[in-house]
């Protein structure tokens, strides 16, 4: 088992609520060809998470939006 590489962590992601930049994720959780990011907006104090698939024959599972 290799651990992800994580170097390209997205900054100043929108927030998928009120549009307000989000500095970087509160939270990044990698998984097998893919790193799910939780983004928390400190402008509405919404919550969302972001899935980023570095597999292209891995999406199985689209991301939902929410
Ligand atoms: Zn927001």
């Amino acid at each position: 088992m290799t651990r992800a590489d994580i170097d390209d962590i997205p900054t100043q992601n929108p927030c998928a609520q009120c549009g307000a930049p989000i500095a970087r994720p509160d939270w990044i959780e990698p998984g097998e060809g893919r790193v799910s990011y939780l983004w928390s907006c400190h402008a509405c104090g919404y919550r969302f998470e972001a899935i980023a698939i570095y597999h292209e024959a891995a999406i199985e599972h689209p991301p939902l939006a929410a």
